[in-house]
């Protein structure tokens, strides 16, 4: 089977180790071919094998591992009035003694353990009808009678049964951890188990890309010791220091690949736009109404460095709901308009397209009526695009950016889909990018029909992790915007039970009618539109988790019905706006207005209001079925008040109970108002493993040790290192072994998710 003489590496190919009949099993279930493969083919845990008592001499109240083989296993459904759903009884046989293990609710169990199976059981001796027997034992599945052994040949020896053989496979395992490998249908744990010890066997010693000052500089084992352990630890400790290391590696893999990316943007020319003394912008500033915090300053010094110089700038910019992150944006713009360059604004929505274009012309008044008689010289046009608009606006409006007469084009995915060209494309603002995929922003790049490719601003108030910025957006340099406008009034936020605090919801309306007595206006969220075609709505609602699942669950509460029974019950006598994504655009439109101009006082909505409306005399938002939402999210919706100088008040109203993991997560968002806090929570309770988005396509990416939300760490060092490298050496030419393994821990197709950045 081996070809003798030649030496094994990673690049072996599995069959001249493991023989052709076994590889082309690896390869078809497995997809491993190499001996990296395999090697890298790491397992999901590690089961501690107790010493094996023999069957014959078990003791009651004894805590034992004992090894068998099934011979029966029946599953038994006791019906109405017992209290188990399901006893299933499997008998076991180590060759001469049985022993019964009983197992209650786990009906599958009879399935795990058919007849034939080989496993260990480990658990403490009872006595049930004068038998010795197992209840619920742990149950580790060895292999099966029927299974092909490899291995030695000498564990294949005539006599011993191969049963056996599996059972001196799991004894030999050092320290006692038998390690247990992610499988398929059709391939054992047990054959990758001796499948590895083979390859490990006969491999020569390791080759480590990894240049030594990094393993010293972070105390990291060799390749070589980090691969045998992860499959073989001989101890705890081992363990551990395998895992560093190859987690390490994921890391290190997934930052070079952006560190390389970001190095090739930076070559890309762009047009420099340095701030000019005489432009728009002084202007725009020796008129601004307020004076700009400390963070909208400081923020604003680093993207003007950005834009002077001769390549794109590509900045993240993330603020709290209410930093005041537009006039950063919009004194980037006139930088650029001072270059005479064009930008373009983005949105998630019609709705807040529309209000920036609205309150863009209002902060800039003269300035903003670029074409018109008796403006400013320096005036510009502010063009709005959205998808909604009557093709012969739409045309205007093309003809206004082509031609150069939109200083500033204002819009939703619409601009990317229209075909549209610009005169000189300068600078792209992308509001809320969290609503904006990889892909649109790789599309946004390419579009400046010729010249250089334009700066890019992407801005938003659902912090991202840091391991999430960090990865995902690796490509982006990240800015935080710290501090609020002064004058800002703290939000109150409550989490109601509705089911055991009635009285707390028939407060809250009253509650919306002092709000509203007192001039001031209010926000009712739900999840759902409930017009008759369902199953579409705009909002990003999450499933909740489902708690008990017993009880029947009633649709969520939705806009239409919630706002005629608030009209006609406990809100009767004011005036009720509604709001929803599939209203058509000029009542949105309307609505909108409406709201803004305190002609509606109640706004029942559903989270299309979620980013960027702003309207400052709202003080109360009353969000409905509130689980239904991410923390991320609630967090954002509750920043529509609260934006004047009256304090605003958020209730979040779920009919789950008051321990529910559901009210905990609400009273997460009750308890703090630190939106990067809610972000680490979220990523933390949606289990995000892997580090690149789950959204690839069944593809299995390499990265097996990272977990994004417990490794920041380690990330934050292999960014740090990574960045070291790429610059000293970007195509890393002299580290051939670790561009291989950036190819083998992250898949051709993964890396060109990284690339789109
Ligand atoms: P966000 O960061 O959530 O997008 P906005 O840009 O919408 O916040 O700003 C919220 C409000 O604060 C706007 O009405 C804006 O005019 C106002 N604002 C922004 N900066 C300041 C400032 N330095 N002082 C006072 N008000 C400000
Ligand atoms: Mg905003």
């Amino acid at each position: 089977m081996t070809r003798m003489g030649s030496a094994t590496d990673m690049a072996t190919p599995l069959r001249h180790v493991v023989g052709a009949r076994l590889a082309n099993q690896f390869e078809d279930k497995l997809k491993i071919v190499t001996v990296g493969g395999l090697l890298r083919h790491y397992p999901r845990k590690y089961d501690k094998r107790g010493d094996l008592t023999d069957i014959s001499k078990l003791k009651e109240g004894e805590k034992v591992t004992v090894w068998g083989t099934v011979r029966r296993a029946d599953t038994r459904y006791p019906g109405p009035g017992s209290k188990v759903r399901s006893i299933t009884k499997v008998t076991v046989s180590d060759g001469k003694t049985d022993i019964t293990c009983t197992f209650f609710n786990q009906p599958w169990m009879s399935k795990q353990l058919s007849p034939g199976t080989n496993a260990m059981f480990a658990g403490t001796v009872g006595k049930f009808n004068g038998e010795s027997q197992l209840s619920s034992p742990q149950v580790m599945i060895v292999g099966h009678e029927n299974d092909t052994t490899l291995g030695d040949p000498d564990l294949r020896s005539v006599g011993r049964s191969k049963a056996k053989d599996q059972l001196a496979t799991i004894e030999e395992f050092p320290g006692g951890s038998i390690p247990v490998y992610p499988v398929s249908e059709g391939i054992s744990i047990s054959v990758v188990q001796s499948a590895v010890r083979m390859v490990l066997d006969q491999l020569d010693e390791i080759h480590d890309p990894l240049p030594s000052s990094f393993r010293e500089l972070h105390d990291l084992v060799g390749l070589d010791s980090a691969l045998r352990n992860i499959h073989r630890p001989q101890s705890d400790e081992d363990l551990e220091k395998a895992k560093k290391r190859l987690r390490y590696d994921e890391a290190l893999s997934v930052q070079l690949v952006l560190a390389r990316r970001r190095e090739l943007a930076r070559q890309y020319p762009a047009e420099p736009c340095p701030p000019r003394p005489d432009g728009l912008l002084a202007a725009f500033d020796k008129n601004l109404p307020f004076t700009l915090t400390a963070g909208q300053q400081g923020v604003g010094e680093e993207i003007t460095k950005d834009l002077s110089t001769i390549h794109p700038m590509n900045r993240l910019l993330q603020g709290e709901v209410g930093s005041g992150k537009t006039v950063v944006a919009l004194r980037a713009m006139l930088q650029v308009i001072d270059n005479g360059r064009q930008a373009v604004l983005l949105a998630p929505t019609e709705v807040l397209a529309a209000q920036h274009a609205r309150s863009l012309r209002h902060v800039l008044g003269p300035y903003a009526r670029g074409g018109e008689l008796g403006a400013p010289p320096e005036a510009i046009a502010i063009t709005l695009l959205t998808g909604s608009m009557t093709a012969k606006a739409k045309r205007q409006a093309l003809l206004d950016i082509v031609s150069g007469q939109a200083g500033i084009a204002v819009g939703t995915h619409a601009l990317l889909s229209e075909g549209v060209y610009f005169a000189g494309l300068g600078l792209i603002v992308i509001d809320e990018q969290h609503r904006f995929g990889v892909e649109q922003r790789n599309v946004l790049r390419q579009r400046h029909p010729e010249g250089n490719p334009p700066h890019v601003l992407v801005m938003t108030a659902t912090p991202i992790p840091r391991t999430v910025a960090m990865t995902v957006y690796g490509d982006l340099e990240v800015s935080n915007l710290i501090g609020l406008p002064r004058g800002r009034s703290p939000i109150a936020t409550t989490a109601v039970p509705a089911k055991a605090r009635p009285g707390w919801v028939d407060r809250a309306w009253e509650r919306v009618h002092e709000e509203v007595g007192k001039g001031h206006q209010v926000y009712i969220v739900c999840p759902r539109i409930g017009d008759d075609d369902e199953g579409e709505d705009d909002g990003e609602t999450h499933e909740p988790p489902d708690e008990n699942g017993e009880e029947e669950k009633r649709p969520p509460l939705a806009v239409l019905a919630v706002a005629r029974e608030l009209a006609e019950g406990p809100l009767h006598g004011l005036r009720i706006g509604i709001l929803h994504g599939r209203m058509p655009p000029t009542e949105k439109d309307a609505a909108m207005r409406a709201f803004t101009n305190g002609e509606t006082e109640v706004l029942v909505s559903t989270t299309v209001i979620e980013v960027g409306v702003d309207v400052p005399n709202a003080t109360m938002m009353v969000v409905l079925d509130a689980e239904r939402f991410g923390m991320s999210q609630l967090h954002q919706l509750r920043g529509r008040v609260g934006r004047g100088s009256a304090p605003g008040i958020c209730l979040l109203i779920t009919e789950y109970g008051q321990r529910s993991p559901a009210m905990q997560r609400l009273e997460a968002v009750a308890s703090t108002l630190d939106g990067f806090e809610l972000a680490e929570r979220d990523l933390e309770l949606r289990r995000e493993g892997n580090v690149i988005g789950t959204s690839q396509s069944g593809n299995r990416s390499g990265l097996r040790q990272l977990v994004l939300k417990d490794h920041r760490e380690t990330i934050e060092l292999a960014r740090v290192d990574a960045t070291r490298l790429v610059d000293a050496d970007p195509s890393l030419a002299l580290y051939p072994g670790l561009a291989d393994m950036v190819r083998s821990l992250i898949g051709d197709d993964q890396q060109d998710f990284l690339e789109m950045g």
